[in-house]
């Protein structure tokens, strides 16, 4: 199953790995087939550029058979000092993906500052034309450009997306990544597979440095652990080639379930006595360390770790500033915390119950018993 992350201030929620359809230029049968295939595994990101021949128009004609509420759409288009040339190439872009809209437009190939300057005097103006018609959402640049200029078209705050280059064999773009994270900017990576470092055809030796898993889906764990990147783009240049983008993301699918699994145990398990942790009800005036003791009861109900329960709660008031709070039988129901909880759990009662459940023979910290 497809995993889906918000791309940043975009809203949009996109697919984990997205269609990058610079390789689809054989036939429209080709481009056709491969993004059915995209479709059908949950992929909803299809990306192109003004400038990958025919994958535009091929793209087009595929496309005008969908609804257009089922994928969400980037073209990029690269910055000239000529703006009558940008103004035509935008357009010319519309026309062959025969759309009233784009959901993202990517200024492409922003990769010296002259690029930048030339963005600034004019073609950002022109693209923002198209955003006051309704006809492109969201703006944001890709780059094969150094950190430094990376850094300073991020610094214009104009865009809401980047793409770029990053991964576990070129990490030299990580303060980008930072930067644009801090102003909530959607992230997609270029071409983890092949621009990441020929993964698809690894040498024997990278091969089992990274066992027991392959080169690309190291990288793509690489990358999809790191909740700061939502999208990583493939090229297939057909339905074959999906085959191990999709089998690298398994693993993390496996693990996604495994941990969604653990949140319904906990949201069923509780039900309206469910403390969500969020630290809000404290200070506690008699020193109570409401949100721990009740992380023990959420743990102890849901997953049956009373054991675990039982060793942490019998720290409280016996290892000092190693485990901080006093325990739940302390409570004088003096109500301070109850308007705090935004759950409106009725914490005193909550507390005694955890007391009752917990109470145990008392423990100090390891080398302390
Ligand atoms: S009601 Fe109990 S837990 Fe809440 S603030 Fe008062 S003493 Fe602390
Ligand atoms: S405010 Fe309520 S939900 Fe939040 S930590 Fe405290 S008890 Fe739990």
């Amino acid at each position: 199953m497809m995993d889906y992350r918000r791309f940043g201030r975009t809203e949009l929620q996109m697919s984990v790995l997205s269609c990058g359809t610079m390789r689809c230029l054989d036939s429209q049968d080709q481009m056709t087939s491969t993004i059915a295939h995209a479709l059908k595994h949950g992929i909803n990101h299809l990306e192109t550029a003004n400038g990958y021949g025919e994958s535009e128009q091929f793209l087009g004609n595929t496309l005008k058979s969908l609804d257009r509420d089922r994928f969400i759409l980037t073209t990029k288009i690269c910055p000239t000092p000529d703006l009558k040339e940008f103004r035509s190439q935008l357009q010319q872009s519309f026309d062959r993906l025969q759309v009233d809209h784009l959901d993202c437009l990517a200024l492409h190939g922003v990769n010296t500052f002259d690029h930048l300057d030339w963005i600034q005097n004019g073609c950002m103006e022109i693209v923002q034309d198209y955003v006051k018609a309704g006809k492109i959402n969201h703006i944001g640049f890709s780059t094969h450009g150094s950190l430094e200029l990376i850094q300073a078209t991020i610094a214009t705050d104009w865009f809401s997306f980047i793409n770029l280059h990053y991964g576990i064999f070129f990490r030299r773009n990580e303060p980008a990544i930072v930067q644009a994270t801090d102003r909530d900017m959607g992230i997609f990576i270029i071409s983890p597979g092949d621009k990441g470092g020929l993964l698809y055809t690894p040498p024997d030796k990278l091969a089992r440095d990274c066992a027991p898993l392959t080169p690309l889906a190291a990288n793509y764990r690489f990358l999809l652990s790191d909740n700061r990147i939502h999208t990583l783009s493939v090229g297939p240049a057909n339905p074959n080639e999906w085959i191990q983008p999709l089998d690298s993301i398994q693993a993390l699918d496996e693990e996604r379930q495994i941990f969604d699994r653990l949140d319904d145990v906990l949201e069923t398990s509780l039900g309206n006595d469910r403390c969500s942790q969020c630290y809000l009800c404290l200070p506690c005036p008699e020193d109570i360390n409401i949100p721990e003791v009740l992380r023990l009861r959420n743990l102890a109900i849901t997953y049956d770790m009373d054991a675990f329960g039982k060793f942490r709660y019998g720290m409280f008031e016996n290892a000092g500033h190693w485990f901080p709070g006093r325990k739940a039988n302390h409570c004088t129901d003096c109500g301070d915390c109850l308007p705090r909880c935004p759950e409106t759990l009725n914490i005193p009662d909550l507390l005694r119950d955890t007391h009752n459940r917990l109470t145990g023979k008392p423990r100090r910290r390891l080398w302390q018993s």
